[in-house]
C-alpha cells in the first residue's frame, strides 16, 4: 500500500516552485492533496492545478494571512475528504525580495515579510489545530531554510524569518505533544526553483562546500517532508531536518 494512503495533506503556497513539489510527490505516495495556493492565476500555476486535480486532489485560493480564507480552506477540506492529516507550511516571500543590507530592506518589506513568513503558518496552524485535536493527531510540517543556521550577507528580514520558523516549531511540539500532534521543519539549502532564480544565477551557486557536490533541485526534499507526514515519524517533534547536501552539519 502506498505510504500516505488514507492521509489527506494540506500544503500552502503549493502552486509553484518547491510547494508544487511537495504536492505532486505526496499525492504520488498516496495522499488526498489540497493545494493550497495564493492565487492560481499564471501559466504555471493552472497548470499545477490541473496536475493536482489530475490526481485526485483539490486546488484552493488561500492566502495564508487571512483567517477567514484558513477556515473556508478546512471546511471545505473537509467537505471533499471528512478528515485532515497534515499540514505544510510552505507559503513564504523569498521569489523577489530585496537581497539587501540592513540600512537598504525597507521597513514595510520587514513587516510584509514577517507577515506571511511567521503569521501565515502561526494562522495556519491555528486552522487546522482544532481537527487535528478531534481527530487524536496530526502532522505540522513547517519549511525553513539552512540560512537560519549559518546566516547570509543581506535578506536579514527572511533569514531571521526562518530562525523564527524553527523555534515556532518547536514551542508547537512542546505545545501540541499532548494531542499527539507533531511539528517539525525541513530547512532546504539553496535550491534550484525559479524563485531562487530571482535572486541570482544558480547555475553559478558554489558547491564546493557541498558534499554531495551539485545544487539542489525540488526532488531532494520530497522525501523529508513525506517522512514527517507519515508514520513513520510518529514519535519524532520538534526538529528540523536539514536537507542541503550536507553543507550545514547539526
Ligand atoms: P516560491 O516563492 O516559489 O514559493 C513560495 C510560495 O508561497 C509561492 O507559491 C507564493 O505564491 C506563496 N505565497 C507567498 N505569499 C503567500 C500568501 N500570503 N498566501 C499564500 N501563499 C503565499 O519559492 P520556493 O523556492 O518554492 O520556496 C518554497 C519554500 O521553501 C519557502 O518557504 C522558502 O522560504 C523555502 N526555501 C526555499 C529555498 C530555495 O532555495 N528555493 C531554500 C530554503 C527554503
Amino acid at each position: 500500500m502506498a505510504r500516505l494512503a488514507g492521509k489527506t495533506v494540506i500544503v500552502t503556497g503549493g502552486a509553484k516552485g518547491l510547494g508544487r513539489e511537495f504536492c505532486l510527490g505526496l499525492a504520488r505516495e498516496g495522499a488526498s492533496v489540497v493545494m493550497a495556493a495564493h492565487r492560481f492565476d499564471t501559466r504555471e500555476a493552472k497548470e499545477a492545478k490541473a496536475a493536482i486535480e489530475a490526481q485526485g486532489g483539490l486546488a484552493l485560493e488561500v492566502n495564508v494571512t487571512d483567517g477567514a480564507g484558513l477556515a473556508a480552506m478546512v471546511a471545505e477540506t473537509l467537505a471533499r475528504y471528512g478528515r485532515i492529516d497534515a499540514l505544510v507550511n510552505n507559503a513564504a516571500m523569498y521569489g523577489g525580495i530585496s537581497r539587501a543590507g540592513i540600512m537598504d530592506i525597507d521597513p514595510a518589506e520587514w513587516d510584509a515579510l514577517m507577515n506571511v513568513n511567521l503569521k501565515g503558518p502561526f494562522m495556519a496552524c491555528r486552522a487546522v489545530i482544532p481537527q487535528f485535536k478531534l481527530q487524536g493527531g496530526g502532522k505540522i510540517v513547517n519549511i525553513a531554510s539552512e540560512v537560519a543556521f549559518t546566516g547570509s550577507k543581506g535578506m536579514i528580514h527572511y533569514v531571521t524569518s526562518k530562525g523564527g520558523i524553527i523555534s515556532f516549531t518547536r514551542s508547537l511540539a512542546a505545545e501540541l505533544g499532548q494531542f499527539n500532534i507533531c511539528a517539525n521543519a525541513v530547512a532546504p539549502g539553496y535550491t534550484d526553483t525559479s524563485a531562487s532564480r530571482t535572486l541570482g544565477d544558480v547555475t553559478k551557486y558554489d558547491t564546493s562546500k557541498t558534499p554531495l557536490a551539485r545544487l539542489e533541485q525540488p526532488d531532494d526534499l520530497v522525501g523529508a517532508v513525506a517522512f514527517f507526514v507519515s508514520d513513520e515519524s510518529n514519535f519524532v517533534t520538534g526538529q528540523t531536518l536539514v536537507v542541503d547536501g550536507g553543507r550545514y552539519m547539526h
